[in-house]
């Protein structure tokens, strides 16, 4: 049984006080219930995590990193290793998020060792792919996103992909009010879990939760979330506001 998880992406938002007035909102407006039955992580720019952290101690809600560099420490100048995020108590780091591939520019070979250092440190990756709008019309959906599901998790082992959950994002729907319906959103979602059978087994395909994200807002995340693939959501915008994200988790369990 996958237990949903619901993640906020906060990008470049919040300053060192709103950051830690929306997440001690956040924690005190979800319902017991929805804290048994739901995991709950905010991604807070790289400054703020430490202040987040210390808000967030005791409330069930893990905190994430935007991003990580894959050495583990030296000469690499504005980087954050994944023994550092793991020293002051993240639990998740994004990798491979769409403003990183198609903005920043990221390859998969990238976000692959990425990927891999993240987990190598202790920490729980949410690996996002997705297609660009221009690929969906092209019908090359499930060729991008096979690619971008191969070459990221490529050389990692099946007991290492267990502590990754997968995020499938369209880029066409991310921060455009766009929402892939949830059938398109649930075929993309199949596609990923036969994938990840074929290239491991039958019960890590089972096991491994792939989250949606694009434009999720409190009116569309009930509908996305009783897609059978689809076991959580990756949420932008919403996350910003206490209210909003807080009806999301709700609409999760
Ligand atoms: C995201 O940043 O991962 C995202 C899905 O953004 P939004 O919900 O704003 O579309």
């Amino acid at each position: 049984m996958r237990k949903p998880f619901v993640a906020g992406n906060w990008k470049m938002n919040t300053d060192s006080h709103t950051s830690v007035e929306l997440v001690k909102a956040i924690a005190s407006r979800t319902s017991e219930a929805a804290r048994r039955s739901v995991h709950v992580a905010v991604c807070p720019p790289f400054v703020y995590l430490q202040n987040v952290v210390n808000a967030l101690r005791k409330s069930g809600v893990a905190v994430g990193a935007q991003d990580i560099y894959y050495e583990k420490e030296g000469a690499f100048t504005g980087e954050i290793s994944s023994s550092m995020l793991k020293d002051i108590g993240c639990t998740y780091v994004l990798c491979g998020h769409s403003e990183r591939r198609h903005v920043i520019g990221e390859s998969d070979e990238l976000i692959n060792k990425k990927t891999a250092a993240a987990i190598l440190g202790g920490l729980l990756p949410i690996f996002c792919v997705g297609e660009l709008i221009e690929e969906r019309k092209a019908s090359k959906t499930e060729e991008v996103v096979t690619r971008q599901v191969k070459k990221g998790l490529a050389g990692l082992s099946a007991e290492k992909v267990s502590a990754v959950t997968v995020a499938y994002e369209p880029v066409w729907a991310i921060g455009t009010g766009l929402t892939a319906t949830p059938q398109q959103a649930q075929e993309v979602h199949a596609l990923i879990r036969k994938l990840l059978g074929q290239m491991y087994d039958a019960k890590l395909a089972e096991e491994i939760r792939i989250l949606y994200g694009g434009s999720v807002k409190p009116n569309n995340a009930a509908e996305l979330m009783h897609q059978q693939d689809i076991d959580g959501l990756l949420v932008g915008g919403a996350s910003l506001n206490a209210d909003d994200f807080v009806a999301i988790i709700q609409a999760a369990m």
